[in-house]
């Protein structure tokens, strides 16, 4: 799939920056993407989206200095400055794309914001889907950022064509701040999302046994709502020596045997498919309410197999609420074989729901204490002027 990436605000751009080096490292030219900022330090961190592609916005309200954690004012400012983002975005090129994905964390303030507005602006005028690949805050980073995150994603998914929501808590380790953790997360976040991306285009190991198209992904996120993906890699048998090994140096390795038949490759790939839906998805949630479905396989040529992937995805339906599940292959340079599952368009995610919880309860507090306030000098003797 060719995807046009924004990233909007910090961790938005971290990402897209996270993407566009892995594209480059593997030697490919499915993704591009712009940054969108209106903190300038933030712009400045970025190694791998050339400078003209790095767009501060609202700098005569806040200098380049960021809005803070104040989502209504980066939603403001991307709204007064639409037509200069559309601009940025129409002349990186959008008439070979698939795809826009809008990135962010949307705890903040600029992407928190800006984020929903964009996705209504960029689904007014062009014909692609849009997408939003959102970061949701941990607890612990305080209640303003879960209900900043509440409100964007509310927002948000009446906006976007589907989000892909990412739960920082989720990942991140035991006793591990979430700050400490974001170079990690970002590579568990870029791994995945980029074998799903990747889907479809061609590269130097040719077309896979069952190929998947960018309209497949896109059929898969025709409900709209929120998604999430599952992922699991495996040692492969025949080791070749990839130029650029597309898992390299990532997660535990399998202990297989020394050769396998169609039958064992076929197993192998139901067996990983299975640790896919099973494990840790991006966003933790009951499986069971998901309304689609795609299987994604990559891997060495020789390691991919037509009937493991129809028996993943017949596996994948029996355990959905949805009939629709698609799937196919494609092959890449690597030693190890990977399954990702797109889970589209769940219902059920005690994360989000705890999440608006949480900032229902937010608000009650902000208007009592806005209540508290208001009571206190509400009988004070006349004020020295008016
Ligand atoms: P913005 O620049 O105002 O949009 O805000 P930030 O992007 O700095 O932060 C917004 C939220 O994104 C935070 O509350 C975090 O939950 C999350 N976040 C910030 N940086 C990262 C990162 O590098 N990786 C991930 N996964 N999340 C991040």
């Amino acid at each position: 799939m060719r995807v046009f990436f924004i990233g909007f605000g910090q961790a938005g751009g971290k990402i897209v920056d996270m993407f566009l080096a892995h594209d480059k490292k593997l030697q490919n030219s499915s993704f591009r993407g712009i940054a969108v900022n209106s903190a300038r330090t933030d712009l400045l961190g970025l190694h791998n989206i050339d400078m003209k592609d790095r767009l501060l916005i609202g700098q005569t309200v806040v200098k380049g200095h960021g809005v803070g954690t104040d989502n209504v004012c980066g939603a403001k400012i991307t709204a007064d400055e639409i037509d200069t983002i559309i601009n940025a975005i129409d002349t990186r090129g959008t008439h070979d794309i698939d795809a826009f994905i809008v990135v962010a964390g949307l705890g903040g303030g600029t992407g928190s914001g800006g984020t929903p507005v964009l996705c209504r602006h960029l689904k007014r005028i062009y014909r692609e889907p849009v997408y939003a690949l959102a970061m949701i805050p941990a607890p612990e980073e305080g209640r303003l950022y879960s209900y900043n995150a509440a409100r964007s994603l509310a927002t948000l998914v009446n906006e976007a064509d589907n989000t892909f929501v990412f739960d920082n808590s989720a990942w991140k380790e035991e006793g591990e701040s979430v700050k400490s953790a974001y170079d990690r997360l970002n590579e568990e976040l870029v791994r995945r999302f980029g074998v799903l991306f990747r889907a479809g285009e061609v590269g130097q190991f040719g077309v896979g046994e069952m190929v998947v198209d960018s309209s497949e992904i896109i059929n898969t996120l025709r409900g709209g709502g929120i998604s999430t993906i599952g992922y699991a890699i495996s040692d492969v048998i025949t080791k070749t020596k990839p130029k650029k090994s597309f898992f390299s140096g990532f997660g535990k390795k399998d202990k297989e045997g020394s050769s396998l038949t169609g039958e064992d490759k076929s197993a192998k790939i139901i067996g990983l498919v299975r640790r896919a839906m099973l494990g840790r998805l991006t966003l933790p949630c009951d499986y069971t309410t998901a309304e689609r479905a795609l299987v994604l396989v990559a891997g060495p040529p020789n390691e991919l197999d037509r009937k493991g992937v129809e028996k993943s995805k017949s596996w994948v339906e029996e355990n959905i609420a949805g009939i629709e599940v698609r799937g196919g292959d494609y092959p890449v340079g690597s030693n190890y074989i990977a399954a990702v599952v797109l889970l589209s368009t769940i219902g059920k995610a005690p994360r989000i729901t705890e999440l608006l919880e949480q900032a229902k309860e937010t608000k009650q507090d902000v208007i009592k204490s806005v209540d508290r306030k208001s009571n206190l000098f509400e009988d004070a003797i006349d004020p020295l002027f008016e």
